[in-house]
């Protein structure tokens, strides 16, 4: 298996108190989320702020778009030391920024991090002036940012300069060449306009967001060739469910692979009743799947097939799944390593043992006409034989054991 190959940024470091989350670097490629409450409902906000938190998002993104959303920032930040979470966050700021960074300085302070997007930061001879406030706030309170190009939102004005400068070409380039010179020159620009201003380019994070997986693929290969700057990845609007997973994995498993990008955002619409904590889940599965970083124990379950057509294996692999990620938030503390986890739940006895021998814990469930009777086998042996109604708690007992045992010695 190749490994990815290295590309090295430059640094940014996103603190809030004692912690401090690296972005770029030697760092490793960080997960972000965002809320979608209502920021002036900081009670909401902070709760969500720290599900995503739990479920392994390491900064989370809040709007900041009213002078109410910016007055409430100090006391969402409030709560959630309170809370004992000292997660970063992140501000959203998009044509008012300016004012708000202003006029809330308690809501300058208690961000970590300022998303600016050049496309709306003003117009004209404001513009320079109003993406100077911001940035002027960032060097003062000393916080990262991150300048988020985003195609929904591209500077119109520079576009229009660029489109210009091709129809006087010889040979001009294709209109969607130009604009993924737009995307990644106002990002470019704005950053090299930053640093004239006074931030250090360590603190600067670049964005370059579009929907189309190969358009994402093609800007950021072009835009990390051009700069040394942090990257933040994400395909923008990706959609729900299944088709923005998989297209959120492809465009990012692709520039991971090549050591581009620095921190990750999966951008999924959830559907009616789905949790907002999904979007960390999907982001935490593509590193761990890509071998860049370990989350939670990784659960090997077999497809299913006409050889076992119970429901038992598919619910015992959903129930196991589901109860170690409920843990993580106290395993992470309590039980270094356990992450790395292998654990396998298996239809039948066709691959049943096998793979659970080559996992930590694994159990191979009957299959049709199989003996009811469920192997479990613990460091590649086979350890006891479940029988009867409770194999499911029963199994789950032995694996709470197991974690106690090996991961709970390394914390001592
Ligand atoms: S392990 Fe058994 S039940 Fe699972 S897919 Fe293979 S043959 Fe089918």
């Amino acid at each position: 298996m190749s490994a990815p190959a290295a590309r090295r940024s430059r640094q940014a470091r996103v603190v809030w108190g004692d912690r401090v989350v690296t972005v770029g670097g030697d760092a490793p490629v960080r997960i972000q989320s965002m809320t979608n409450t209502d920021t002036v409902d900081a009670i909401e906000t902070a709760i969500q702020i720290r599900e995503l938190a739990q479920a392994g998002s390491e900064m989370v993104r809040i709007t900041v778009n009213t002078p109410e959303a910016a007055a409430a920032v100090p006391y969402i930040r409030e709560q959630l030391d309170r809370m004992g979470e000292n997660v970063p966050l992140v501000g959203d700021f998009h044509y008012n920024g300016h004012r708000l960074l202003t006029e809330f300085p308690d809501c300058a302070q208690a961000l970590s991090k300022y998303r600016i997007n050049p496309g709306n930061v003003g117009k004209g001879d404001k513009r320079d002036k109003q993406f100077g406030q911001m940035i002027e706030a960032a060097a003062r309170y000393d916080k990262a940012v991150r300048i988020g190009v985003n195609w929904g939102s591209l500077d119109q004005e520079l576009l229009a300069s660029l489109m210009d400068e091709n129809n006087r070409r010889a040979q001009p380039w294709d209109p969607r060449q130009v604009m993924y010179e737009a995307l990644i020159t106002s990002a470019i620009d704005s950053a090299r306009l930053a640093e004239s201003m006074g931030l250090s380019g360590n603190q600067i994070i670049l964005s370059c967001k579009v929907s189309g997986v190969q358009d994402l693929i093609s800007v950021y290969r072009e835009l990390s060739r051009r700069c040394d700057y942090a990257l933040h990845l994400g395909l923008t609007e990706a959609g729900m469910a299944t088709k923005g997973t998989v297209a959120s994995t492809a465009a990012l498993a692709v520039l991971l692979q090549e050591g581009i990008g620095d921190t990750i955002r999966v951008s999924l619409t959830p559907q009616p009743g789905e949790a907002r904590t999904q979007e960390v889940v999907v982001a935490g599965e593509i590193l761990q799947s890509l071998g860049m970083r370990m989350f939670v124990p990784s659960v090997t379950a077999c497809p299913g097939c006409g050889r076992t057509t119970s429901t038992t294996f598919q619910e015992l692999a959903k129930r196991i799944d589901d109860h170690l990620r409920a843990q993580m938030p106290v395993w992470r503390l309590r039980y270094p390593g356990v992450e790395a986890m292998r654990v396998a739940v298996m239809g039948c006895i066709v691959n049943g043992p096998g793979e659970s021998k080559h996992a930590d814990i694994g159990i191979s469930l009957p299959g049709n006409g199989e003996a009811p009777a469920a192997p479990v086998f613990i460091d590649g042996e086979k350890a006891m034989t479940l029988r009867g109604d409770n194999i499911a708690e029963e199994f789950h007992a032995i694996v709470d054991q197991y974690v106690q045992r090996r991961y709970g010695a390394a914390a001592a």
